[in-house]
């Protein structure tokens, strides 16, 4: 068994500021969060064995199961004892990605990180691609005094399977008439998976030179597509003392509808049901906004899964894994979609481009899975104003 000491393992989660010392001392060993672990419904995962390896020193770096957290955040609502599961994960991959170099034995994330460390986004796509999504959609670039900020994130800037969330955003302001722009090569990746995926110095880099490009184009507010860059600026940024107004696309439109700039009028007769990303809901309490504005539509007819809002079951694809491979018959995703079509849905929906990626990806794996549609709210919103 491949181990590492206590003294640095204590050195990197001291360095986490929100958690301190006390981050793996509480567990008393319930097991709780194992049965909150999703992937203990797809195969073992002894989250419980990785915080008491944590809490002797003896941590098992041989093992490849630190790479499975999604930091879902399911355990860390169910431990009684208020151990930050996610930061200890966390903390033991900073130990392995010293110096930001992945393990080879995890050989896409690697290739990612290269990548957003060379050109800004996982995808190693040139920078100046960034805005390509926009081009015939006349969207101007952000200038001083501009009131909204869309920052599209890389995955709908760059990935062909959704772009098309950028394109319904872009295009539903433009249609309303708001005041926005955007900063299309000038941004970086927030870096919110480069984090939990253990490389610090890498996010510490992406959010310094986003902070430095809203700063100097005098941004003061942002609207995002993901709720992994709502995480990272809304949460993570201000530990560099950064503080925007940040917005989920989700949470815009509830606003819009309800101050009466936004009105639903064609219909959409679907029978739909929304998936919670765990970092819109879990993360950041956004359940019923996105709820309310699909309730709106006209014709929609919203209907809930299995397991939603705080009990959501995860798509898989946060903590950086949604550049990792995952076995077949063991994604979430795959369980997910299943959960989707039982509710009797016609479309599942939701905000975040890294579960679109996750269930488009089950769909083409997953027999009799074509009876649903993935979609963004935004792409439903498009279609119903
Ligand atoms: S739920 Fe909390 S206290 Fe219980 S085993 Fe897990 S980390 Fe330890
Ligand atoms: S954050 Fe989610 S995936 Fe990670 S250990 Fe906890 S429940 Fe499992």
């Amino acid at each position: 068994m491949e181990t590492l000491a206590l003294a640095p393992f204590k050195e990197v989660i001291d360095g986490i500021k929100e958690t301190g010392g006390e981050a793996f001392s509480l567990c008393y060993q319930c097991g709780l969060c194992e049965t909150a672990c999703p992937w203990n419904r797809v195969r073992k995962f002894f989250v419980r064995s990785i915080i008491h390896q944590a809490q002797l020193g003896v941590v098992d770096f041989g093992s490849e199961d630190i790479w499975l957290c999604a930091t879902c955040g399911a355990c860390v609502e169910r431990c009684p004892r208020g151990v930050k599961i996610i930061d200890v994960m966390r903390a033991m991959r900073r130990l392995l990605v010293p110096d930001g170099v992945v393990p080879a034995s995890i050989p896409n994330l690697r290739g990612v990180m290269t990548s957003i460390a060379s050109v800004g986004n996982p995808w190693q796509q040139e920078a100046e691609g960034r805005a390509n999504w926009a081009k015939d959609l006349g969207i101007k670039d952000f200038t001083e005094g501009t009131e909204l900020l869309y920052f599209p994130c890389c995955t709908p800037a760059f990935d062909p399977r959704v772009q098309s969330v950028a394109r319904a955003t872009g295009q539903i302001l433009t249609k309303l008439g708001v005041d926005f722009g955007i900063l299309g090569s000038k941004e970086v990746c927030c870096g919110e998976s480069v984090r939990k995926a253990g490389n610090e110095q890498l996010f510490k880099r992406l959010a310094k030179e986003n902070i430095k490009t809203f700063i100097d184009n005098g941004v003061k507010k942002i609207l995002v597509s993901s709720p992994h860059c709502y995480h990272a600026f809304k949460n993570e940024y201000t530990e560099f003392k950064a503080n925007f107004e940040v917005v989920h696309v989700s949470q815009y439109l509830f606003e819009l509808i309800n101050e009466g700039k936004l009105k639903l009028t064609r219909e959409y007769k679907k029978k739909v049901t929304y998936h919670d990303p765990c970092y819109l809901g879990r993360h950041n309490g956004i359940y019923d906004e996105p709820r309310e504005v699909l309730k709106k539509v006209p014709g929609l007819e919203l209907v809930e899964m299995a397991d939603s809002r705080e009990n959501s079951l995860c798509c898989g694809g946060g903590g950086g894994r949604i550049w990792m491979e995952t076995k077949k018959g063991e994604r979430l995703s795959d369980l997910r979609l299943q959960q989707a079509i039982d509710a009797g849905a016609e479309v599942l929906v939701t905000a975040c481009p890294y579960c679109i990626i996750n269930f488009k990806d089950s769909q083409l794996t997953l027999e009799d899975s074509k009876v649903i549609e993935i979609k963004d709210i935004t792409e439903i919103i498009q279609e119903a104003i």
